[in-house]
């Protein structure tokens, strides 16, 4: 069954937001963890957890993805930006542990004019000390389009930060279709080969989801402008070959389309339709 769903806010709880996926037709969900700008997490609320994963167990919804704030940035050149990002990240995988085995995505970061080696370092020493062995959570890096001077624009960079982390086992990718196809990667005429290199980098074992998106803006523009489905550059016939390709059907997807409910649920059907798994 594809696993697919939209990104939706968890201002009126988990469970609230469960019952609209189900509504929107999709099975799993992806919620900022705080206002996306940063600021404080909605204090824990136990029975609303408790509720949210009674419904989830007898709705089909077997995970769900965090995505970290914006405004985190693990290789800022100030470092209060990068002791802030350190407080968030922790204080996220904290809560996420209430989960059995959460996800959780972030922007590796923008390095500010430092380079892009230092900011690579920093990403990594700052993962280095907010992973430990026991955590049950996994951390997605994801692919970014390359604006300004953003961090995880090819699969080299990502693989770079990989590589300098100590507890890999609780280290994932997040592919973003509009992100990728914005910093160079071929997905409409050459998916097969991106995947290709996207195992020879980093190892397709650790792609877990993919945000879904069609793109308003040019291939390899490094412009970050997300698009409905078959609204922009990318178009719904390869979206559609991503979500039914053999070594994708399996991961979690996320629409991150400029929509309001009604145009999720339709993005959702007509995805859940052109799925032939
Ligand atoms: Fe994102
Ligand atoms: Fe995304
Ligand atoms: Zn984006």
């Amino acid at each position: 069954m594809l696993k697919i769903g939209c990104h939706l806010s968890i201002a009126d709880g988990f469970l609230a937001a469960a019952e609209t996926i189900v509504r929107l037709g999709g099975n799993t969900f992806q919620y900022f963890s705080r206002n996306p700008q940063g600021g404080k997490a909605k204090p824990w609320d136990e029975r609303d957890f408790q509720n949210f994963t009674d419904y989830a167990k007898t709705h089909g919804i077997e995970n769900i993805l965090c995505h970290a704030p914006y405004t985190l940035n693990c290789c800022s050149i100030h470092s209060e930006t990068r002791e802030f990002a350190k407080m968030i990240f922790t204080d996220d995988l904290r809560r996420l542990e209430h989960f059995p085995h959460a996800l959780y995505n972030f922007h590796p970061g923008s390095h500010t004019g430092q380079g892009v080696e230092v900011g690579i370092d920093e990403i990594a020493e700052i993962l280095n000390e907010v992973l430990y062995p026991e955590m049950k959570t996994t951390v997605l890096l994801e692919c970014m389009a390359g604006k300004g001077s953003e961090i995880g624009r090819n699969f080299d960079e990502i693989a770079a930060i990989i590589d300098k982390i100590q507890c890999k086992d609780h280290v994932g990718v997040c592919l973003d279709t509009c992100h990728v196809f914005s910093a160079g990667y071929d997905i409409v005429k050459h998916l097969d080969e991106v995947l290709e290199e996207f195992d020879r980098k980093i190892g397709l074992e650790r792609l877990r989801a993919i945000h879904l998106n069609d793109s308003k803006m040019p291939f390899a523009s490094n412009k970050d402008r997300h698009a409905r489905i078959g609204e922009g550059t990318i178009g719904t016939e390869a979206l559609v070959r991503i979500i039914n390709h053999p070594k994708l059907k399996d991961l979690y997807f996320y629409l991150e389309t400029p929509n309001e409910e009604d145009g999720y649920a339709a993005e959702i059907a007509l995805l859940k339709k052109a799925y032939r798994w």
